[in-house]
């Protein structure tokens, strides 16, 4: 008795903006945990980079085609890493007892089943892949509950939030912060020349291509609300959103007695990974205090402008819709994103080809996982043919 039990730790989206700050807080603490799993999509240099800083006992690659490089890297490196490629290889070892914890850090609806596999096994999840919930979050929810997985949100939104909730109290009312990324107070026209490399560029965040794009139409917070709305069980007329560009306050409840309690700090994700790792416990993250003065000395506040943003619309509609819609909203939104990042359509084609898809398939009311994958797919064979037919009239 009295010794530490290690904690082993899967790191999913390792390569990643999140997955590397998970590693920087994990490796602070190599009494405590270890990263025991490491998976990414197809980058194997960048995977393989990791095994030799982490010695991992397994290594996973998405793209099957990639497993004799990771293999023979590994073997190279003379690691006793295990290779493996694929996403049902992923979905086992997370639910095997390689690891206590996962950090669920897979960019998109990609990430969908390997939390599930997790939820399943009522392993601790740091979800930062909000995609999951946006697609199907009735069902993760229920599943987390059914198998005693604890869920420990890493959106530093969801995360403020949760740490205002530990005393178990339920909240009147929610009020996400966002910074209003990098075009805040823009208007539609300038917004229509809007280029990739701009819309990348966070001014508080450094983040992955596909949520810093979200960030900037606000669907990031879209799919927020409709994050918060499963993980806290609070309706959606109860949830709203603020702009706050210094985030520094990065969430806040209301209680009904008056109270309401924030949660602040520097906008670094280590914070929200460390309350994951450590919880109940507060444990380094190497992110120092917040000083208000030298930040500026001013938190402001203001509504955010729906009419220039109306991804953000979008979202509240598909949630009071429910059933099928957010996994329409999300699908279309992944595919109209990835076609601005490639050049094919602008920036503001995004909400159109999302509001397109939403218009052309009615909110179904189930949350099967079949009806929610079918309706995934289906949106995107539909943002597509949205996507060509743009991209036709702009050439
Ligand atoms: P990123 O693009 O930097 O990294 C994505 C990771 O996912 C990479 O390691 C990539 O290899 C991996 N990946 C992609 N497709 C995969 C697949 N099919 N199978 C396995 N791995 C795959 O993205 P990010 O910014 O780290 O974001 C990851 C998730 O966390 C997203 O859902 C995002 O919304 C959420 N999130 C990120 C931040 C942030 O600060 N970056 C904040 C809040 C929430
Ligand atoms: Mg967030």
């Amino acid at each position: 008795a009295g010794f530490l039990m290690m904690q082993r730790v899967a790191v999913l989206g390792a390569t990643g903006s999140i997955g590397t700050s998970a590693l920087d807080v994990i490796a602070r603490h190599p009494q405590r945990m270890r990263a025991s799993v490491l998976a990414a999509g197809s980058q194997v240099d960048a995977l393989l980079a990791l095994c030799r800083s982490h010695a991992p006992d397994h290594a996973v690659i998405a793209d099957m085609a990639s497993y004799s490089a990771l293999r023979d890297g590994l073997r190279t490196a003379g690691l006793a890493t295990q290779a493996h490629a694929g996403s049902e290889a992923l979905d086992a070892l997370v639910a095997s007892d390689a690891c206590d914890t996962v950090v669920a850090a897979i960019v998109g609806a990609a990430g969908l089943p390997s939390t599930l596999a997790a939820a399943r096994v009522g392993k601790r999840l740091l979800l930062a892949n909000k995609e999951s919930l946006v697609l199907a979050g009735e069902l993760l929810m229920r599943e987390a509950h059914a198998h005693g997985a604890v869920i420990v949100p890493i959106d530093s939104e969801h995360n403020a939030i949760f740490q205002c909730l530990a005393n178990g109290n339920t909240p009147s009312r929610i009020t996400l912060t966002a910074s209003g990324g990098p075009f805040r107070g823009w208007s539609g026209r300038r917004l229509a020349q809007v280029t990739p490399a701009q819309a990348v560029a966070h001014p508080k965040w450094s983040m992955g291509p596909k949520i810093s794009v979200d960030s900037a139409t606000l669907m990031n917070k879209g799919l927020e609300v409709i994050e918060a709305h499963h993980l806290f069980e609070v309706p959606v007329d109860a949830i709203r959103v603020l702009v706050h560009p210094q985030s520094l306050v990065h969430s806040m409840v209301d209680f009904i007695d008056g109270s309401s309690l924030a949660q602040l700090g520097l906008p670094d994700m280590r914070t929200a990974l460390a309350v994951g790792l450590g919880w109940p416990k507060r444990i380094a993250s190497g992110v120092p205090a917040l000083d208000l003065l030298s930040e500026g000395g001013r938190l402001e506040f203001e509504p955010p402008d729906l009419a220039a943003f109306p991804c953000l619309s979008l979202a509240f509609a598909a949630i009071r819709a429910g059933g099928t819609a957010p996994a329409v909203l999300n699908a279309a939104n992944e595919e109209a994103v990835s076609a601005f990042l490639q050049g094919h359509i602008g920036f503001l084609d995004i909400p159109s080809t999302v509001a397109a898809a939403l218009d052309a398939m009615p909110a179904n009311p189930t949350d099967s996982i079949e009806a929610l994958l079918a309706s995934d797919a289906q949106a995107r064979v539909n943002a597509r043919q949205t996507i060509a037919r743009i991209a036709g009239s702009r050439t």
